[in-house]
């Protein structure tokens, strides 16, 4: 499948989760075999050659991150939201548009001197994948890049990531 045929498969959902947000969902892309592989190859080839690891952003992210990873032989480093690690290696905490988030690493994973890819399924404001890159380069490692499937570009998510590169397989 071409990966614009595939992109069209993105959803969109108006107030939600809240009244004026026009909510993109990825559910029918990821339910959709060959949009899916599409998707993952797509990703995969915005690799860095010399990333060693991808990592995913709970939830979602993780299944891109195991699609590139599981495709190229590399390993997946699972960035989560608290309270799910038995024993965390670093936490980094965020600003929302409303309250704040936290990402959390767990521990023995991420080595220092790794060179780590991120993969998420959107970048927004950019607040989540900043503070990934920032939880990651706290433990060592160097973020080689950002790949995501969709960037909303009116939320200026590029602008929050100093200059990193990053990779969107499509801007709305
Ligand atoms: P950010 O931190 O504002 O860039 O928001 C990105 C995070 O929120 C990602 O982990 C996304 O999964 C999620 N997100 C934000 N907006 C959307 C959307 O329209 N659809 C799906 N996920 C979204």
């Amino acid at each position: 499948m071409k990966l614009d045929e595939a992109l069209d498969l993105i959803a969109e959902v108006p107030d939600f989760p809240e009244p004026g947000v026009l909510f993109r969902d990825l559910s029918p892309l990821f339910a959709d075999g060959p949009a899916f592989a599409a998707v993952a190859d797509a990703l995969a080839d915005t690799l860095d050659p010399a990333a060693d690891l991808v990592a995913g952003v709970e939830a979602r992210g993780f299944l891109l991150a195991a699609a590139v990873g599981y495709s190229r032989g590399m390993g997946v480093v699972l960035v989560r939201k608290p309270g799910k690690l038995p024993s965390v290696a670093g936490r980094v905490d965020y600003s929302l548009e409303y309250g704040t988030a936290s990402v959390e690493l767990p521990a023995d994973v991420v080595k220092p001197g790794q060179r780590i890819a991120v993969m998420d399924d959107v970048l927004a404001t950019g607040g989540t994948v900043a503070a990934t890159a920032k939880l990651l380069e706290d433990a060592g490692a160097t973020v080689t890049g950002v790949s995501v499937v969709l960037e909303l570009a009116a939320l200026s998510g590029r602008s929050t990531l100093d200059g990193r590169s990053v990779h969107a397989l499509r801007t709305v």
